[in-house]
């Protein structure tokens, strides 16, 4: 495998002002065409540091990429640093000039200063990688067999380039092996549980086949990685593996794709072709928010009563206030009958409601932080659980949103979903 390090400029990331996104992203994308990130640097806008890590990287790595530092107030440092170091005079590039006079005349429409013009120069020896989506080009160098790539740090513009060029020109670069890989979802069991009941499969996989483990409140991605030079044998093999594996963890399985738990659960009503709600206190419409965040995920997607008050949840979703006064809004009774207002409300096939004591505030000795009712159902039938989560307030949300989700696709797949 190629072997890479990922160098982030900014002071703002030293100082936690910025959390460093880019060196994630980045390394997923390098890691899914073979290349191996070994080691990651952080350093600030400074010229000596910058270099050295330049000088230290190249000692570990045949691939170094640096993110940051290229931005119209860079001071100065990185673009100088670099023609320093790639033995290289700045020049300007046209197209890039024409690009950025462009973004200017027609999209900014503001004048062009000297600082804007500027970051059309780039050092004579790069080829350049043409960023679409702003102003810093990237660069592509190569010095005594390594490649150094520089982008820029606004994430989005990092990526555009990545996907657009970086990532074919490394794979015609180095012949990378080929690599294959297989995905599954499971929820609703923890890390470890799940580590320990596929620990013997796992200690038995060939070397060039690597496991994953992507946790994600609630729920595990298990991402199985193989690399070979014969296509036909890999794909067999990680195949087979991957059946292997799909059994052992069949009673948490949510999907043997590549996909996010909206997505399944939209898939399925997709196929059922019917419509859910959303009733949700404790989690404020998060649920809405993950139902509607990618594209086709909504399509059947009514919307959401976010009944956060209990005047809502009586006035709009019908909860009788003699339940609430009795059972309290966090309990089985309240939240199944959210469910049913919704289905009414919203119009809805199935409804999913949520009901708990989120943290910091609000608990007791009888529900504690962390008490969470969840219902789902339809018109006939409903069922209702409920969780003791044990975080603080937004891993409690996250963990609530996807049990939610989980359990309504486990109800449309169950013979509680009469028909209806
Ligand atoms: P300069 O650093 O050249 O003065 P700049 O900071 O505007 O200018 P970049 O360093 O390219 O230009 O960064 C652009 C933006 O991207 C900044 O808002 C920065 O905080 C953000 N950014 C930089 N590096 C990262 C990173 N590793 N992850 C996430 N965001 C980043
Ligand atoms: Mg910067």
């Amino acid at each position: 495998m190629v072997n890479a390090s990922i160098i982030t400029i900014g002071d703002e990331l030293l100082i936690g002002q910025v959390i460093d996104t880019n060196s994630a992203w980045m390394a997923q994308e390098l890691n899914k065409i073979g290349v191996w990130v070994k080691r990651r640097v952080a350093v600030g806008d400074v010229k000596e540091d910058i270099w050295n890590a330049l000088e230290e990287e190249s000692r570990h790595s045949q691939l170094i990429l640096i993110t940051g530092g290229l931005g119209p107030t860079a001071d100065d440092i990185t673009k100088p640093l670099l023609c320093n170091y790639f033995n290289a005079k700045p020049v300007i590039n046209e197209d890039v000039l024409k690009h950025i006079t462009h973004l200017f005349e027609n999209i900014f429409r503001r004048p062009l200063t000297e600082n804007n013009r500027k970051q059309a120069e780039v050092p004579n020896t790069c080829s350049v990688l043409f960023n679409k989506l702003g102003t810093a080009p990237g660069m592509w160098f190569e010095k005594q067999g390594k490649v150094f790539i520089s982008l820029p740090g606004v994430p989005l513009e990092m990526k555009g380039i990545m996907k657009d060029i970086v990532l074919t020109k490394l794979r015609d670069h180095f012949s990378m092996a080929v690599i294959s890989h297989r995905t599954l979802l499971t929820a609703g069991v923890g890390e470890s549980i799940l580590a320990d009941h596929i620990k013997e499969w796992e200690s038995g996989l060939p070397s060039h086949i690597k496991l994953a483990y992507l946790p994600n409140y609630g729920m595990v991605r298990l991402r199985l990685t193989s690399t070979g030079t014969d296509k036909t044998l890999l794909e067999n093999e990680i195949q087979a593996q991957f059946e292997r594996v799909k059994n052992l963890a069949a009673e948490w399985l949510v999907t043997d794709e590549d996909l996010t738990m909206p997505q399944v659960l939209s898939q399925l009503l997709k196929e059922k072709n019917k419509i859910v709600g959303t009733a949700e206190s404790c989690t404020g419409g998060y649920i809405a928010h993950l139902l509607t965040r990618e594209a086709g995920a909504s399509d059947k997607y009514n919307g959401s009563i976010v009944s956060y008050s209990n005047l809502v949840k009586k006035d709009i979703l019908k909860v009788s206030p003699e339940t609430i006064a009795s059972a309290g809004a966090v309990s089985e009774e309240t939240v199944l009958q959210m469910v049913k207002g919704a289905i009414e409300v919203l119009k809805s096939d199935y409804a999913i409601a949520t009901s708990g004591i989120m943290g910091p505030d609000g608990g007791s000795p009888q529900k504690p932080v962390g008490t969470v009712w969840i219902a789902v159902g339809n018109k006939n039938s409903m069922t209702a659980h409920k969780f003791q989560f044990r975080f603080d307030r937004i891993r409690n949300i996250e963990l609530t949103a996807n049990t939610a989700l989980n359990m309504l696709r486990k109800f449309i797949l169950s013979d509680n979903d009469k028909a209806i």
